[in-house]
């Protein structure tokens, strides 16, 4: 499934793709030799294609498993990256998750620890937390856990004490609570009109969007000494301003890039030196993730979802994926982004700060020494 592969089109012009660039920042032909990591992939099947063209685009990976009903279920997504990581430790990394079944009652937390240690002995390297909290996840009262619930307060402060960073996906793309029509991309469009269920304009009844990132912020606020890594641009991916609040309020706090380069590039198209101003202000924050997802090939292992793309090569959809989002931070070159059927600019970052969003980054939030 590649939510957010909708880029195509390179409008590379041979003096930007190949000229050093006198602002220090990396050719498109640099993509391959640069050290990367990948900090939010889901890698669910068992053969090594990911793992294969990670080598060769020079990446390592961070596959993130998560409680999500499309998904396989989450020991048969701990088995598969168990064995994805002995095949290549140094090169592939994963984050185990718990699961919400029971929550409230006497020993869930106790279940989930279990289950996080064990994880984190087999050298899971951050927990995951998804929207389910927020937006699934009912409790006796019918009432929506948020993760500000203090039925998390255990769990989370045993995280907390042992330096285990809480990768939280909350919320969804603000596009969510938009109709369709006023939707600022075309990925978010195709896939919220597909899945009903999780678009929040259809359902007026679920927590707004504003009460899900306030309950978000509450938890971090509330734990001070939690890695917090906020996925997809912590949910703030429509205003680089507001993400710069959040990120300036929370120091513990720092965000991925997972399948909302598109929200960015919609707003570099209208400010572009606003917008790389905030990539170099926030060097140290920010993680390079796509959110590729490697699903089963087999209906039976895949669950309720088929992919997005069915037949589709995943090897070739990464690696274009992968060489689109270098394009746009690292060099100037221009291309046709098709979600926002936009003409995009690169915002051509200085290469020290493309080797800290790209890679040191990661290594230090997530203890990769
Ligand atoms: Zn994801």
């Amino acid at each position: 499934m590649l939510r957010h592969a909708a880029l195509a089109c390179l409008l590379l012009t041979g003096s930007a793709a190949h000229a050093s660039d006198p602002a220090g920042s990396y050719t498109q032909a640099d993509f391959e030799r640069v050290r990367k990591l990948d900090a939010h992939v889901h890698a669910n099947t068992r053969d090594h294609a990911f793992l294969d063209v990670a080598r060769r685009d020079g990446f390592e990976l961070l596959s993130i498993n998560v409680d999500y009903p499309d998904f396989p279920s989450l020991e048969l997504q701990a088995d598969t990256v168990h064995e994805l990581q002995a095949a290549d430790p140094a090169r592939f990394h994963f984050a185990t998750t718990f699961s919400m079944h029971g929550f409230g009652s006497t020993g869930w937390t106790a279940a989930a620890e279990r289950r996080i240690d064990a994880e984190l002995k087999r050298g899971a390297v951050a927990v995951k937390v998804w929207k389910n909290i927020g937006m699934v996840e009912r409790d006796a009262a019918g009432h929506y856990i948020m993760l500000d619930d203090p039925g998390f307060d255990a769990l989370m402060a045993h995280l907390e004490a042992r330096g285990v960073p809480l990768i939280a996906h909350q919320a969804e793309p603000r596009n969510c609570w938009l109709p369709l029509d006023e939707m600022t991309t075309e990925n978010d469009r195709s896939y919220f009109r597909e899945h009903p269920e999780y678009y929040m304009y259809l359902h007026p009844e679920m927590p707004s969007y504003e009460s899900l990132l306030a309950a978000r912020d509450r938890f971090v606020a509330r734990h001070p000494h939690l890695k917090f890594v906020g996925a997809h641009l912590a949910s703030l991916e429509w205003s680089v301003d507001e993400l710069s609040k959040f990120l300036d309020r929370y120091p513990n706090a720092s965000a991925d890039l997972a399948a909302r380069m598109t929200n960015v590039q919609y707003q570099s198209q209208r400010d572009y030196d606003k917008v790389r101003a905030f990539f170099i202000r926030y060097q140290d924050r920010l993680l390079y993730g796509s959110d590729l997802t490697e699903n089963p090939p087999t209906a039976a292992e895949r669950a309720q979802n088929p992919p997005m793309n069915p037949g589709a090569d995943f090897t070739a959809e990464a690696d274009g994926f992968w060489r689109s989002d270098w394009q746009y931070l690292a060099t100037a070159a221009v291309q046709h982004v098709d979600a926002i059927n936009a003409d995009v600019r690169g915002l051509a970052l200085p290469k020290p700060v493309i080797d800290k969003i790209y890679y040191r980054n990661a290594r230090r939030v997530f203890g990769l020494h």
